[in-house]
């Protein structure tokens, strides 16, 4: 994927404004990238479309190219159509605030539960009970028992004979009784919807008016989970969605299809077997990681807040008047710092495996920036506007000793210098801007 996108960007660079056929070309991909992490055709079709309306037209950052604007869009849109950052389960109600937990057996609605309460406990401070309404399977309401006592949690006593809607006032009553915050209710499932299924679910929630409904779907059986949450929610009305099992999908669209298809929010992430794994729904790594495109958006960002485009604009005009000395040079090391430093940046870039390969042959590395920025500190200012003119050996001596560094040090910095100057005459001869202009837009 990455390399994918990298092509439309080589593409896209060399013009100047976003056309129709620009935004086609990368819409054509992003289409292909939705399907493959199993994003539901309908729901590609119209985000395509939104996407290709909004784009077409848009204004290009002067920071960036017009690829990374389009790119850009189709993440903040992706992030839009997920729905808010962190959802979380509303409290917002008379204690003991009922919470039904619904979906199919399976789904992960018992672990769920049992995490949610934690949750809730330690991170919310609020007195959970929990109490398993699940009268099919023999061992069902034990194993909520033991998943309290993992965390710490109480949970309703089991009363033999007892049915779901008889538990689930049981649980009220003690709630009320006990002086409970939160009782959360975790219901029966089966292996696929049924009459008998739905109609318990709806006794349990005529009986207590849950404040919250929450369908438990497991992320790796994709489509199908958007079936269901259309299901539950004809008969029950949903007010959340947790996805189980997102350790196991590597491709997320699930999420985005259940988001577009149910208008539910998606309020927690279930990221393991253990009970701790719960995760809140972060909208931005979503899309991420159904684009695949590493970190693309955020080096689009970063370099729209980090890069001082003045000071770009001036390093420029110098060296198009080649006097560009070593201030300017440390200049640019400190600009490639605050961006994260060349892992960062070389990280976000798509298809820079190559060049990272070859930077690391030449022991260009972060430690290295820093010791540069040392030995240019170390300089004069009349030995910073001309270094190569004005360094004799004992100054490079003195200043190897002045930043701890050793005169071979100076001299790997000063050759480079000296092939940056070159390599910037070369381009202004060739007409290119490269990657200054670029910067400064
Ligand atoms: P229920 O039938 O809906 O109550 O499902 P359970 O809570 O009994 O879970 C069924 C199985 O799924 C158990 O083995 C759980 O440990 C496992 N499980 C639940 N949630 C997750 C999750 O987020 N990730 C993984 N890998 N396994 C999970
Ligand atoms: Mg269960």
């Amino acid at each position: 994927l990455t390399g994918r996108f990298g092509d439309i960007f080589d593409r896209l660079k060399k013009r100047g404004a976003l056309s129709e056929e620009d935004v086609g070309a990368v819409m054509r991909e992003v289409r292909v990238a939705l399907l493959e992490a199993d994003v539901a055709l309908p729901v590609v079709k119209d985000f395509v479309t939104r996407v290709r309306e909004r784009a077409v037209g848009a204004e290009v950052l002067r920071s960036i190219t017009p690829g990374q604007q389009v790119v850009k869009i189709v993440h903040d849109e992706l992030v839009a159509m997920l729905g808010a950052e962190s959802e979380t389960i509303d409290l917002a109600a008379v204690a003991p605030v009922p919470v039904l937990m619904v979906g199919l057996q399976g789904s992960g609605k018992t672990t769920t539960t049992a995490k949610i309460a934690l949750r809730l406990k330690d991170k919310e401070r609020k007195r959970v009970l929990m109490a398993s309404l699940d009268v099919r399977r023999p061992a069902a309401q034990e194993q909520l028992r033991v998943l309290g006592e993992q965390a710490g949690v109480p949970t309703l006593p089991i009363v033999a004979g007892q049915q779901p809607v008889e538990i689930a006032r049981r649980a009220m009553e003690t709630g009320r009784l006990e002086g409970y915050d939160v009782v959360l209710l975790d219901t029966a499932g089966r292996l696929s919807i049924d009459e008998a299924l739905m109609d318990e679910v709806v006794a349990v929630r005529d009986a207590t008016k849950p404040h919250e409904t929450l369908l438990v779907v497991d992320a790796m059986t994709g489509q199908d989970a958007v079936e269901t949450a259309k299901r539950f929610d004809e008969r029950v009305t949903l007010t959340g969605i947790v996805m189980t099992r997102v350790d196991g999908d590597a491709r997320g669209g699930a999420a985005l299809s259940m988001r577009a298809v149910t208008g539910k929010p998606i309020k927690l992430l279930g990221v393991g077997e253990r009970i701790d794994a719960l995760e809140s729904f972060h909208p931005e790594r979503v899309a991420g990681r159904i684009l695949g495109m590493g970190d693309v958006v955020s080096l689009v960002e970063k370099a729209a807040e980090t890069i001082d485009r003045d000071e770009a604009e001036k390093t420029l005009a110098k060296l198009e008047k080649g006097n560009f000395d070593l201030d300017d040079f440390a200049g640019q090391l400190r600009q490639m710092r605050r961006m994260g430093g060349l892992g960062g940046i070389m990280n976000m870039l798509p298809g820079v495996a190559k060049m990272k390969a070859q930077m690391a042959n030449a022991n260009v590395d972060d430690g290295m920036l820093k010791k540069q920025e040392a030995i240019i500190s170390s300089m004069t200012k009349r030995e910073r506007k001309d270094p190569l003119k004005i360094l004799n050996a004992s100054r490079r001596r003195r200043i190897a000793t002045g930043s701890g560094t050793e005169v071979a040090d100076v001299n790997r910095l000063l050759k480079q210098f000296q092939q940056m100057q070159d390599a910037m005459k070369q381009m202004k001869k060739l007409g290119k801007k490269g990657f200054l202009r670029q910067m400064a837009g």
